[in-house]
């Protein structure tokens, strides 16, 4: 009889009588002895049609007055599910992130969880409620302004919760079955994982799996909290997320498959800076400017220069989001740096192979750019990690190297397993 924490998406929350769907589940969840703390997320589309409105009246919207805007989505869906649970005869009370005691920094659009203090959860528990969160925000610890953590950000949410309330598991529903080898939407023909590492999770979610939001895994590991990711429109046993595999398999000494998924990002632009003068401070330099525009990189390569003129360029990736402000900051710099111009390109996207397995064994990367040169599709660049290895390609090539590799590492399934069961992808 321990806390249970769920999730439930957009996706699952679409309309009212999906609300008290998800109501029902939570209710079977507190009769079976339990008590339950539920995040959510804004109904379906929501999030976005708020931007688009944001967008609509200003250009430029001050970050404050859409974290304002953007919180107001979880509002609406955390006060109907817990109408909706009143309606069945138990009592919810829905609390927004500040009440919840979610803190934060004062990053607004992607502010990180710094403390959950969940005074009133806990008396609420006690008093024998239901409890509602809404997902995706909280309250700055120093400016005491409301923030929001960035898309998707109701997992971590979900799972900061978990871990402040010391709950058993932290379920997460979604409109999928659970992790897949690659998004189904791509891959009809992904099979389910029915177990994955969060250091494979994280590689995941990092490389552009929407499943889970990467803060998310990262809390999850820190504080070993079991993560279920699993449908709300089925009662299938999704994916756990735990540290070791093939000890949470009931002593089965089954060793765990070498490769755990093809992730795929459509999301990042790359910078090159073309023509920097090799000399000592100059990387530095430039990725200062950067880190002061408080941007996240992703791949970065360096050429070798150039004998004669001793120039080089660099390029890397960032989120689109954050293409102008980097283009931006290094224009402010180009006179100090010295280099020559900077080059822009956001039709661009990147192919991820990730399993732990690949430490361990040779030739996964002469077969992944084996599959990538039989599909046709040019690699821009090149990154890895022990458990990863990326590629940037051509936007309009990401799908077939999405399926020509998921295939030639024997992912396929021999029959469809996956079925998406919501949602707009939008
Ligand atoms: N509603 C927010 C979004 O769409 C947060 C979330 O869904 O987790 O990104
Ligand atoms: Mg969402």
């Amino acid at each position: 009889m321990g806390i249970v924490v769920q999730k439930y998406g957009g996706s699952s929350l679409a309309d009212a009588d999906a609300i008290k769907r998800v109501a029902r589940r939570i209710v079977d969840v507190k009769k079976s002895g339990h008590d339950v703390v539920v995040a959510v997320s804004a109904m379906g589309d929501t999030t976005d049609d708020l931007l688009d409105l944001a967008n609509g009246v200003s250009p430029l919207p001050p970050a404050r007055e859409m974290d304002m805007l953007l919180t107001a989505g979880e509002r609406i869906s955390m006060s109907l599910v817990a109408m909706a649970i009143s309606d069945l005869g138990f009592t919810a009370r829905s609390f927004t992130g500040s009440q919840a005691g979610v803190i934060t920094d004062s990053v607004h659009g992607k502010a990180k969880i710094i403390d959950v203090t969940p005074g009133r959860i806990t008396q609420a528990i006690g008093e024998g409620h239901i409890v509602i969160v809404a997902g995706f925000q909280g309250v700055s610890q120093d400016t005491k302004e409301i923030t929001t953590l960035g898309r998707g950000g109701t997992d971590t949410t979900a799972v900061a919760l978990a871990a402040a309330l010391e709950a058993d598991v932290c379920e997460i529903y979604t409109d999928v079955d659970g992790v897949f080898t690659a998004d189904p939407r791509i891959v009809p023909t992904a099979r389910k994982l029915d177990q994955v590492s969060y250091e494979e999770m994280l590689e995941l979610a990092a490389c552009g799996a929407k499943i889970l939001h990467l803060r998310c895994v990262e809390y999850g590991r820190r504080y070993g909290i079991p993560i279920h990711v699993r449908s709300s429109f089925s009662q299938l046993h999704g994916t756990w997320v735990v540290n070791d595999p093939a000890a949470a398999s009931e002593g089965e000494t089954m060793e765990q498959p070498i490769i755990a998924g093809v992730a795929h990002d459509r999301s990042e632009a790359k910078i090159t800076v073309v023509g920097v003068p090799d000399k000592v401070g100059e990387a530095a330099r430039i990725f200062e400017a950067l880190a002061d525009a408080q941007i996240n990189l992703d791949m970065i390569v360096q050429n070798v220069s150039a004998a004669a003129t001793s120039l080089t360029d660099i390029s890397f990736t960032l989120p689109r989001t954050d293409g102008q402000t980097a283009m931006t900051a290094l224009a402010r710099i180009q006179a100090e740096v010295g280099y020559d111009k900077l080059l822009y390109d956001d039709k661009i996207g990147k192919v991820s192979l990730i399993g732990a397995g690949m430490r361990s064994h040779p030739g996964i990367t002469s077969k992944f750019f084996g599959a990538l040169a039989s599909a046709g599709v040019n690699i821009g660049m090149i990154s890895t990690s022990e458990i990863r290895i990326s590629v940037v390609v051509d936007e309009n090539a990401v799908d077939d190297a999405v399926r020509a590799t998921h295939t030639a590492f024997d992912l396929d399934a021999d029959e469809v397993e996956a079925v998406v069961y919501g949602g707009t992808g939008r």
